[in-house]
């Protein structure tokens, strides 16, 4: 199904279509060539309510005429509820579409956008109120920022009966403000000012794109008519341009100055952060200079330390070689001297052996000689003994002898001598007695060498 593209012509006769040829009517047409809506006039589709019209005049700024078709019946097929539409998500809407990929999403946004400013406008989601209450047409088609007045313009033209040029503030204003109509309050007088400036054929044309000046540009309170492509034509336009440029060369004199203080206040700023650097980079330099300074006190005391130990190393070794070589002498200075002790106490032992030997030689010797001396003395006082028994003998003998010769020659007779005799016999044996003791003292020094073995012998024990 293709859509019809309406003409205003289709709706009206011959008759019913006014004639215009005056100065406003070249001068609309002159200002109509101007404006450029960006998109194609949207056409008319066939079995469609006003809601769907108007969605397909927004898919038309992006479709072709038959994809733009296609995705409004896609849309009225798959989703009874335009407000299921509206809350759906955009790739939801894209798996509906039967148009090529890249163009999907975008003709999803652009739905779901054109639904929901429906939505907020009206409170609803359909526009038949535009056929016939035309206080709430007027109220809607008062913002539409994505809508636009063009195509409000556009739906409210398909909703008249008559097809009427629809008399919206926002055409008025565009219109008065260009000297082609004078405002008035009533709308019969407004209706009866503008018909003749619509040219004959572009009815569409007239309601689209001084629409969209109304929408883009010449808003009530602040228009842009700088960027107004209608400017050089309008006498609001060119006093507000004046305005405007007046305003610009002040705000450009103003930035300007601000530009100037602000490269003043960046040139403050860039010294000051200049010297803040300086400072920094003095700050940094004093301070690392610090650090080496810091490091190479660490870096000295390190070394000194390391030399302390070395040194401290160096002589512990020595005191450790010199410990050992004094525990090394030590040990054989003890071994020596228990070598030497155990020499001296093997000589004093053989010392004591020999001299042991000697004593006992000595003592076997002086036990022989006193032995000898005591034979030789027990010898000798037997000799003696023998000698003064035999002397003894002798003298008694003799004395015997004597007596017996005494006896004998003085005879028995003189019985008193023999008495007399008689003593002095004893007195002879007296002094043999005495004698003999005399010669006994003479045996005592064969005892004497005992004596000093004995003596020699207790000495050596106590040794
Ligand atoms: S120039 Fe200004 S006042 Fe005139 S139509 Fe354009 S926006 Fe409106």
């Amino acid at each position: 199904m293709l859509p019809v593209i309406p003409r205003v012509g289709d709706f009206l006769n011959s008759s019913q279509r006014p004639l215009h040829v005056s100065k406003k009517s070249d001068q609309t047409l002159k200002l109509l060539d101007k404006v450029s809506t960006g998109w194609p006039a949207p056409e008319k589709l066939e079995s469609a309510n006003l809601l769907e019209q108007g969605l397909y005049a927004i898919l038309r700024r992006t479709l072709e005429p038959a994809h733009a078709a296609t995705v409004v019946a896609a849309l009225r097929a798959n989703y009874s509820d335009w407000n299921e539409l509206r809350v759906a998500q955009a790739q939801e809407i894209c798996s509906h579409l039967d148009i090529p990929e890249k163009l999907k999403l975008d003709a999803a946004r652009a739905t779901k956008e054109y639904l929901q400013e429906v939505f907020q406008r009206s409170h609803g989601l359909e526009l038949e109120f535009l056929r016939d209450d035309q206080q709430s047409a007027a109220r809607f088609v008062s913002i539409l920022p994505y809508i636009g007045l063009g195509t409000a313009h556009w739906l409210m033209w398909l909703a008249s009966a008559e097809k009427e040029v629809p008399v919206t503030q926002g055409l008025v204003r565009v219109l008065d403000r260009l000297g082609l109509i004078a405002r008035n309050s009533s709308s019969k007088k407004m209706r009866a000012a503008i018909d003749p400036l619509v040219p004959d054929g572009r009815e569409v044309d007239f309601l689209l794109r001084f629409g969209e000046v109304g929408s883009r540009w010449c808003d009530a309170r602040k228009p842009a008519c700088y960027a107004c492509p209608l400017v050089d034509d309008c006498r609001y336009g060119k006093k507000a341009f004046r305005e405007w440029q007046v305003q610009q060369k002040r705000l450009e004199q103003q930035r300007v100055r601000d530009e100037a203080r602000r490269a003043i206040l960046a040139k403050k700023d860039e010294e000051k952060r200049k010297k803040e650097d300086e400072k920094r980079r003095r700050e940094e330099e004093r301070v690392a200079q610090k650090r080496a300074a810091a490091d190479a006190r660490k870096r000295r005391e390190t070394e000194r330390l390391a030399r302390i130990e070395a040194k401290k190393r160096e002589t512990e070794a020595k005191a450790k070689a010199k410990l050992e070589a004094a525990k090394k002498a030590a040990e054989l200075e003890v071994k020596r001297k228990a070598d030497a002790e155990a020499k001296r106490l093997a000589a004093q032992k053989e010392a004591e052996k020999l001299a042991a030997k000697k004593k006992l030689a000595d003592a076997r010797a002086a036990e022989k000689k006193a032995l000898a001396e005591k034979k030789a003395a027990e010898k000798k006082a037997l000799a003696e003994k023998k000698a003064a028994e035999k002397k003894a003998a002798e003298l008694k003998a003799a004395q015997a002898k004597l007596a017996a010769k005494k006896a004998a020659e003085k005879a028995a007779a003189e019985k008193k001598e023999a008495a007399r005799k008689a003593a002095e016999k004893k007195a002879a044996e007296k002094k043999a007695a005495a004698a003999k003791a005399k010669s006994a003292p003479k045996a005592k020094p064969a005892a004497k060498p005992a004596a000093k073995a004995k003596a020699s012998k207790a000495k050596n024990g106590r040794r």
